[in-house]
């Protein structure tokens, strides 16, 4: 059996060790003498995974005590349509930042719900750029900011968070959560799908502050309800209970790793190489405005696009693999997740190179 590094944008490759682990425990966790699929999810097997994997999330993410963390299903896309409908109170708008495919998503969604007032676009850039916080029209009187913190499609990543003053800040964090240090009492709400930076999909993760809990009409179905699932513990109904354990044993491989710190040095070590490895070539050009460039997915085009399918056959050839950019832009994405390892990124820029001595 061969691995390949797997560059896909997500779901996305897992460390080794967690899928090791999974492997070993797949027919009897820990003496229990089941699987953990097989488990009742209220039992105590269960519900001592389920307590570990939130504690390990708390600690990891430093999340202060006024923040209740939420595990429901339904993707990021579900939040797309939840946060308005759990968070509007009654209030007419909501500001959104647009920078890119899935900040366009939410904004999509939101409309169904309220005035969406754009607070900045970068649009017209073809969203290459992050716009200057200082130049957002932002509304006071809003219900809240939703920004997206990493552009999964574009490569555009914001490096601070951006300072709104009073009102709720929420984020879209799913294709860069634990991948940095994040002081999270900056944000009403982040939320993140898991299939990116934290495990398999079916599981999306919700971290709100509690004063943001309770102010979604009864009309809201219970299991999306911010206030009904904190108060069962995200258990009001069965949960993607397995989903939730590799959530846990992605976490615990984190801490293992030394944590969000360590593992952000990796990351900016990881993306600095290779974009330097595309800048300093003639061949790959990335389009991205440096300053916003994003550790964790990184798209790049062939000067000669002609060239593209060549390259894809041959990287697999490789075992460097899911290296296509999204239908909607083209030319190819990396993706480089906690989980990829610094040697995943050196061979895909020795394959680089090589391919373009060839060209
Ligand atoms: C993948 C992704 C989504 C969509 O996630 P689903 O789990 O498919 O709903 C939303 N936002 C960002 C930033 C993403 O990367």
């Amino acid at each position: 059996m061969a691995r390949i590094f797997n560059f896909s944008a997500g779901p996305s490759m897992l460390p080794e060790e967690v899928l090791l682990k999974a492997q070993q425990e797949m027919l009897d966790w820990q003496g229990s003498g089941m699987s953990v699929m097989e488990m009742s999810h209220r039992g105590k097997h269960f519900m001592a995974i389920a307590e570990t994997m939130k504690n390990d999330l708390i600690e990891l993410l430093a999340i202060p005590s006024n923040y209740k963390v939420l595990f429901l299903q339904g993707g990021a896309t579900a939040q797309f349509a939840l946060i308005p409908q759990n968070i509007l109170n009654g209030k007419a708008k909501a500001c959104y930042v647009n920078t890119g495919a899935w900040s366009t998503g939410a904004i999509k969604e939101a409309g169904k719900y309220c005035e969406v007032q754009i607070a900045a676009s970068s649009e017209a850039s073809k969203f290459t750029t992050i716009p200057e916080v200082s130049e957002w029209s932002v509304d006071r009187d809003a219900a809240y900011l939703h920004y997206t913190a990493n552009e999964t499609i574009h490569g555009v990543e914001f490096s601070d968070i951006p300072d709104v003053g009073d009102l709720p800040l929420v984020c879209d964090m799913s294709s860069n959560i634990l991948s940095r240090p994040v002081d999270v009492s900056r944000y009403g709400i982040i939320y993140a799908g898991t299939q990116k930076n934290m495990g398999p999909s079916g599981v999306t993760v919700v971290i709100v502050r509690e004063d943001l809990i309770g102010l979604a009409p009864k009309t809201v179905p219970s299991v999306f309800n911010y206030e009904t699932q904190a108060k069962s513990d995200s258990m009001l109904n069965t949960p993607a209970t397995y989903n939730w354990y590799l959530l846990g044993l992605v976490l615990q491989w984190l801490k293992q790793q030394g944590g969000v710190a360590a593992i952000e040095q990796r990351n900016i070590h990881k993306a600095g190489t290779l974009y330097q490895a595309i800048d300093n070539s003639s061949l790959y050009s990335n389009p991205v405005v440096k300053a916003y460039r994003s550790r964790m997915n990184v798209p790049f085009v062939l000067a000669d696009a002609a060239l593209d399918k060549e390259f894809l056959a041959l990287a697999e050839k490789n075992g460097l693999g899911s290296l296509p950019g999204h239908r909607s832009v083209g030319g190819m994405r990396a993706s480089i997740y906690n989980a990829m390892p610094e040697a995943g990124v050196d061979a895909l820029i020795d394959f680089m190179a090589e391919f373009e001595r060839n060209h």
